[in-house]
């Protein structure tokens, strides 16, 4: 539970720490955890602190695709906000070949690209829209004789097109991020732990251990807790900006069937009809992560329904796959993001000044993709600030290590006995 008190700090006997810091980041997804590596990396001394485990939440349920944004611009034109997430995929690359503002040459490329394909009643909107000058050259039509194995197959209907996109391993993007800058991150215990606005709006942290209690200062705190942003805006009593959850039921179907496959299958909707990424399992299955529509609408049905759906569509889509020996769950999760006009998907990163606090920034991604934007956009607020890198050592704080989050099909099939 988080505990706010305004005004005055009430004094406790056993705070005997203060320590200053230049930057408090409160949430360890991958928002929280790029903006540590970009703002420690930039001079400033910035620390964590975690309450669960590092990519619980949204992060490593993510299906790892870094998209320029091609999918968003199914309903129509490319606006500005697509401009700016065109540019991440090139950002992510010189960050994995460790060039790049953030060092991630630890983390794991699953795939170099994503396949956009469309059900055969949906072709000629699709052909239009891939020789629109939205996609500009980045989306390759595939030869019959170069179809991913799981597409080679005389009954596949529709046409194929390649995507120079790539998907991540997030478990190995969260294990780099958080390795870069170990020391400087935390578990907090919000049962032993206070936020504090004084009098002039400005947030500090008090947390009390058994032996000792800590007060931590922060010459800007950034709240990037995903969905968790909202109790954290409440207890601060900020009323904007405001979140809005997008509720998804995803769909998690492990076997050993051979073939790796990443893409969307584009239906009669903007969103994809169906979205596929293959993650390996320890015990050299795999698990296929199903998204798009589906799970848009599973949101509102039970586990059994929605995979049922899953099993409809994959016999429609690829009849010839044998699932018959596959294992199925769900997983019901949320897109947190700033609050928009018409509940409309937000696509750009959004972080903000808090209203009435001092030294407080909001921030959400929007998406996994736009982390470094997000960080960018951070680094402009403290700038207009005039909050520059103090060149002040980072605490050390005497708080413990928090775990790196499990992945949902870990959790779903990791520790099942497939002769069970
Ligand atoms: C099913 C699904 C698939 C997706 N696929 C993609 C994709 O392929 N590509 C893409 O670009 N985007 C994708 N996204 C979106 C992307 O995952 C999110 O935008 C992104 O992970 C959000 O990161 P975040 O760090 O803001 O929040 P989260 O990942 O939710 O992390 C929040 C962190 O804050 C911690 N926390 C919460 N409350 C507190 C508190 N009070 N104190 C301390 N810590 C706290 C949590 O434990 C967690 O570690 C997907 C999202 C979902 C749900």
């Amino acid at each position: 539970m988080l505990l706010i008190i305004t005004g005055q700090r009430p004094m406790t006997e056993a705070r005997n720490t203060v320590h200053n810091t230049d930057i408090v980041i409160i949430g360890g997804g991958i928002a929280g955890l790029w903006l540590l590596n970009r703002l420690c990396n930039t001079g400033y001394n910035a620390v964590l602190l975690e309450s669960k485990a590092l990519g619980s939440d949204q992060t490593v349920a993510s299906q790892g695709m870094i998209h320029g944004g091609i999918k968003y611009t199914l309903g129509g034109a490319l606006t500005g906000a697509s401009e700016a997430i065109a540019d991440m995929p090139d950002h992510w690359r010189r960050c994995l070949a460790g060039e790049g503002d953030v060092n991630l040459s630890g983390a794991r490329i699953l795939s170099d690209h994503f396949y956009l394909w469309s059900s055969a009643s949906v072709t000629s909107r699709f052909t239009t829209f891939v020789a629109s000058k939205a996609t500009r050259g980045r989306v390759d039509p595939v030869s019959r004789d170069a179809r991913p194995p799981l597409l080679d197959h005389p009954r596949f209907k529709g046409n194929l097109y390649k995507l120079v996109d790539m998907v991540l391993d997030v478990p190995s993007v969260v294990k780099a991020l958080a390795g870069n800058y170990r020391h400087r991150i935390y578990l907090i215990d919000w049962q032993h732990t206070t936020l504090h606005r004084n009098t002039n709006g400005v947030i500090s942290l008090e947390s009390h251990g058994s032996h000792e209690s800590l007060l931590l200062n922060g010459r800007s705190f950034i709240f990037s807790a995903g969905q968790g942003n909202e109790e954290l805006l409440n207890v601060v009593g900020a009323t904007s900006p405001q979140m809005q959850l997008r509720p998804l039921q995803q769909v998690m179907v492990w076997h050993r069937n051979p073939h790796t496959f990443y893409g969307h299958c584009l239906g009669t909707d903007t969103t994809p009809r169906l979205t596929i990424s293959s993650h390996p399992m320890a015990d050299g299955a795999q698990v296929w992560y199903l998204g798009g529509s589906l799970a848009e609408k599973g949101a509102s049905q039970t586990a059994q329904e929605v995979i049922k759906a899953a099993k409809v569509e994959l016999a429609e889509l690829m009849p010839w796959v044998d699932l018959s020996q596959a294992r199925w769950a769900t997983l019901p999760v949320q897109r947190a993001e700033p609050r928009q006009r018409n509940f409309a998907r937000p696509d750009k990163a959004f972080a903000t000044w808090v209203e009435g606090c001092d030294n407080l920034i909001a921030a959400w991604p929007t998406k996994l993709t736009l982390s470094p934007n997000l960080a960018t956009e951070v680094l402009g607020l403290l700038d207009e600030k005039g909050i520059g890198p103090s060149g002040e050592q980072a605490p050390v704080i005497n708080l413990p290590a928090p775990p790196l989050a499990e992945t949902p099909w870990q959790e779903a099939f990791g520790n099942t006995d497939e002769d069970a």
